[in-house]
């Protein structure tokens, strides 16, 4: 039907006729001559119609916003005084020579230049008009070459695309499971994938050795912002290669999309251990753009009066920080430091202790704080020595069990870099590798950090002897203080996969019922392995600038999981739910009642 997309049109096309279809974005009538901007998925370009050729005139008279056309006419230079050049297109216009409606449009329920004013909820309800808006067709055309850009790095490598199943059991991601109710098999359910994990194992026992899926993954959690209950992941298994192999084909892999697609050099990313990042940044997936560190303190203050710090610094599962911002004497004023208190609070934090050094030569007078008092000279000295505190500076504290302080401080710094735009620089990628193997709730209990089927670093007596001290072969790539992706070496020997399962409290009943499988395949020659998974509609947010993940799908779902267009989740029919052996609970109360 056509020739060209309007977009693709400039002045190396002038006195060509072309054919284009579109929509109508703006239709004007200026003194008897009509122009019609016509949009498709390339952009926009004025159409001119002029009353000489009548019959194509009048229907352009006709024309209202969102109709469809098939227009053709000839290229031509714009006059000088009419160039626009905020247009790609700006340059030229296209003479209309012929005009046919394709389909008219109801006026559509919000302009689709005006969609900021209107609440989201009405963008997703029409998404299919919102879809029509130039920012989302740029942000879905870059995700779609960014998937190509994907596979065909992958496929270049040796990787083979294989499909695993979405009807499934439950994948320990450590979020809940979206349940479908089997029809054939009475009171039983499949699990929607929480990720591939398992399959991509086994496929590494059937000997594929390299293996990627741009895989849909589900997880029934309560949604944050940058969350999505179905998201996508690049996952990824190898076999016969450690972890140096695997990050470096990995990072291989994201370096080239940054070069390709946004002529961006990443460099090489630099390699941080999980015990430093939450000790500089208070965070497993440190923003290195800021160059704010915490600085340890705990040491200085187990004597000192104020309840607040000695109690942390006696507490062995306590922590006492400092975080100084250099200059911040003038940067940040008292309302700031208000609502910087506040902010903590979020975390869980109690409070909020500064000191601004006036003169770091007279620790008697030159420190303001409300909290200075408490502190004896030499705890005040040892403090600026080890800040390697100048006048001007203001120094922040964290005292509170290890996680809050971690958290805490860890966002505040994020929160200064961002007010303060402390970055240094656009793009800081890295690694954050040996993380614990488990994390420990208060009652002793075991959760694996990553997932369990993640290979301990060491053996498996040294495990069960000591396993909240155990690392683990885990990975994560970072970038700007967002998790990239994660992955591990996976446990490839029967033996330690029962250690781990046993110190995680999962019952040898419960292992046969839940990783039979799993265990027997592990039995039959399983090859070392690992792998991991990239959150791709996380990468394309990054990648794009866009502020919300859900800029960056077609058809998300709101905050709430849900979808407004649809209306999905839904009711069904009893008869459904009969055949499925299902009774509604609510529905037998409400029953009864009447
Ligand atoms: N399955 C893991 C996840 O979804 C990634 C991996 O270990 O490969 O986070």
């Amino acid at each position: 039907m056509r020739s060209d997309y309007c977009g693709a049109l400039n002045a190396s096309y002038i006195d060509r006729e072309v054919t284009l279809c579109g929509w109508v974005d703006r239709r004007r009538d200026h003194g008897g001559v009509i122009f019609i901007d016509l949009r498709d998925r390339g952009g926009i370009v004025q159409v001119v119609f002029d009353p000489d050729a009548k019959e194509n005139f009048a229907l352009a008279d006709k024309v209202r916003g969102e109709y469809v056309l098939k227009v053709t006419g000839k290229v031509r230079a714009r006059d000088a005084a009419t160039v626009n050049p905020n247009m790609a297109t700006g340059e030229i216009e296209v003479y209309g020579t012929a005009l046919e409606i394709l389909n008219e449009a109801e006026t559509i329920p919000f302009p689709l230049s005006e969609h900021s004013s209107v609440g989201e909820d009405v963008r997703l309800k029409y998404r299919y008009l919102d879809l029509r808006r130039a920012d989302m067709q740029k942000s879905l055309q870059f995700r779609s070459k960014v998937t190509i850009a994907i596979r065909n790095y992958l496929d270049e490598n040796g990787f083979l695309d294989i499909e695993t199943p979405i009807l499934t059991r439950a994948t320990p991601e450590g979020a809940r499971d979206y349940l479908v109710p089997s029809r054939t098999h009475e009171n039983k359910f499949f699990a929607l994938p929480q990720s591939p994990q398992l399959f991509k194992q086994l496929l590494m026992v059937s000997g594929f050795d390299r293996y990627y899926q741009i895989a849909k993954c589900f997880r029934d959690e309560d949604l944050r912002a940058d969350r999505q209950p179905e998201f996508t992941q690049i996952d990824i298994e190898t076999s016969f290669m450690d972890e140096q192999g695997i990050m470096s084909i990995t990072e291989g892999m994201i370096k080239k999309l940054f070069n390709d697609l946004l002529q961006v050099d990443l460099g090489e990313f630099p390699r941080m251990d999980y015990a430093t990042a939450m000790a500089k940044y208070g965070s497993d997936k440190p923003d290195l753009r800021i160059p704010l560190e915490l600085v340890d303190v705990k040491d200085l203050m187990g004597e000192v009066e104020f309840k607040v710090f000695s109690g942390p610094a006696q507490d062995p599962k306590g922590r006492v920080t400092a975080l100084k911002v250099p200059g911040g004497n003038d940067k940040l004023t008292r309302k700031q430091i208000d609502d910087y208190t506040k902010f903590v609070g979020i975390y869980g934090a109690k409070g909020l202790a500064y000191i601004k050094v006036n003169d770091v030569t007279d620790v008697e007078e030159g420190l303001q704080s409300p909290i200075v008092k408490f502190l004896p000279n030499t705890v005040r000295k040892a403090i600026l020595e080890r800040l390697e505190a100048v006048n001007g500076d203001l120094i922040f504290f964290g005292a509170d069990n290890a996680t809050v302080v971690s958290e805490a401080l860890g966002a505040l710094r994020c929160k200064l870099g961002e007010d303060l735009n402390l970055y240094t620089c656009e793009w800081a990628p890295l690694w954050v590798v040996d993380f614990p193997m488990f994390e420990q709730g208060d009652d002793g209990s075991l959760q694996a950090l990553h997932h369990p089927f993640t290979a301990p670093s060491c053996s498996p007596q040294e495990l069960r002897d000591n396993p909240a001290t155990a690392l683990s072969r885990a990975y994560d790539m970072v970038l700007n203080g967002t998790e990239l992706g994660g992955g591990s070496v996976r446990i490839h020997d029967q033996s330690m996969q029962q250690a781990v399962f046993d110190l995680l409290g999962i019952g040898s009943e419960e292992q046969r019922e839940k990783f039979g499988f799993l265990l027997d395949a592990l039995k039959y020659g399983a090859p070392p392995h690992g792998g991991l998974a990239f959150g791709l509609d996380r990468l394309i947010m990054l990648m794009t600038g866009a502020s919300s993940i859900r800029d960056v799908i077609a058809f998300p779902k709101t905050q709430s999981a849900a979808c407004v267009m649809t209306d999905a989740p839904g009711a069904v029919d009893a008869a459904q739910l009969r055949e499925l052996h299902i009774r509604l609970r609510q529905k037998e109360q409400k029953e009864k009642a009447e």
